[in-house]
């Protein structure tokens, strides 16, 4: 196997199977050529992955999606865009290209490594997210305010790269992602190491606020059993629940759930959804069902669809899912919610995404064929 693949897979894993970096399905590596670029595909995990999880595209035909006109209709767009992509590949054929292809393409640096650090987004999801990047940062780093991620997002890192390399003299190492994450390049995979670690120190100095624990404990298991079945909809599912001295902090009232109670990244919607339903104390564990299955169907009501957490004043969290795999996937992306809610309070209080940005991921079939294969 070629030598700069094996360097690709390990620094895959290295970021992969940190939890801190990257949870679930999420981040993206590439490594590149002149004539071809190797990225992660859609739906596989940096954790484990293998030379069978990368896909080789022809960087000529890449370039035709930079070049091209697609429709205004974001759907439409995206679909061709996924074409193209699609005709782009050199090997193998079955496989999807992660949507973020054309991004890797465009950093000039030989290898890329894109994933969503809890602390890093402790920042980009804070309300000062650009001015916290330029004091701690400075000319080192490109900001990106959130875009919807695809093909517009693509168009507006390029602007950026290319004002950054005119302004600079060179392409930008370190680019940020508002509401989303970071991708570093360099040419090495201990480059990219060294600048992660400096990423990481720089934040670390910033962070005042010690995180209260996340030592786990367990929910009553009534409660779960039941909740499992609260609602028609909840047909065969799963439920897992925990609590720890992190999420008592937040769910101790209305006001404290208000800072954990929306999606702050694409992917926080992908697994989680994009609202999350708190249920307040009402007393007997009784009480406490019939008021949750209440504001499930309130829920269900209000936006088509069921939640998969459910937040119980004082108790815990709960995570409804068709497979524990799944409920796991979400309890561990929640918690990461309400750790980047807690770190963004260094950095003028926790920013969520809004309504718009919010519909057009839950429109978006890209991020659903993602869920369905997080799931598989
Ligand atoms: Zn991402």
């Amino acid at each position: 196997m070629n030598i700069d693949i094996q360097d690709l897979i390990r620094v895959s894993r290295l970021f992969g199977s940190d939890p801190s970096y990257v949870l679930a399905g999420g981040g993206n590596t590439s490594f590149k050529n002149e004539e071809k670029i190797w990225i992660k595909a859609s739906g596989i995990s940096l954790a484990t992955i293998d030379k069978n999880g990368f896909v080789s595209l022809s960087r000529e035909k890449l370039k035709l999606v930079s070049q091209k006109t697609y429709s205004q209709d974001p759907l439409i767009r995206e679909n061709e865009v996924k074409a193209d992509l699609h005709e782009a590949i050199v090997s193998p054929k079955e496989l999807r290209p992660s949507v973020e292809t054309s991004l890797h393409d465009l950093i000039n640096y030989r290898f890329v490594v894109h994933t969503h650090p809890t602390k890093v987004n402790g920042v980009m999801c804070a309300q000062n997210a650009e001015k916290w990047c330029r004091e701690m940062f400075g000319e080192k780093a490109l900001f990106i305010p959130y875009t919807d991620p695809g093909y517009i997002l693509f168009k507006v890192v390029a602007e950026g790269i290319r004002i950054f390399a005119e302004e600079n003299g060179t392409q930008p190492k370190l680019i940020f992602l508002e509401n989303h994450g970071v991708f570093v390049g360099a040419d090495t995979t201990a480059e990219i190491e060294s600048i992660y670690a400096e990423l990481m120190a720089t934040i670390e100095t910033n962070l005042i606020l010690p995180l209260p624990s996340t030592v786990k404990s367990g929910l009553s298991s009534i409660i779960l059993d039941q909740a499992a079945h609260l609602n028609p909809g909840f047909e065969g599912f799963k439920a897992l629940g925990i609590n720890s001295a992190l999420i008592d902090q937040f769910i101790a009232n209305e006001t404290t759930f208000a800072k954990a109670n929306k999606s702050f990244s694409p992917d926080d919607i992908v697994y989680c959804k994009a609202h999350y339903l708190y249920v307040p104390d009402s007393g007997s564990e009784a009480a406490i069902l019939a008021e949750t299955k209440a504001r499930v169907a309130a829920y269900l009501k209000k936006y088509g669809y069921l939640p998969k957490v459910i937040a119980l004043q004082g108790k815990g969290i709960i995570a409804v899912e068709d497979s524990l795999k799944s409920a796991q996937n979400v309890l561990d992306v929640y918690e990461n919610i309400l750790k980047i809610s807690f770190y963004a309070e260094n950095f003028g209080g926790p920013k969520f995404m809004n309504d718009e940005q919010i519909a057009f991921i839950d429109n978006w079939e890209v991020e659903n064929y993602r869920r369905k294969m997080a799931k598989s």
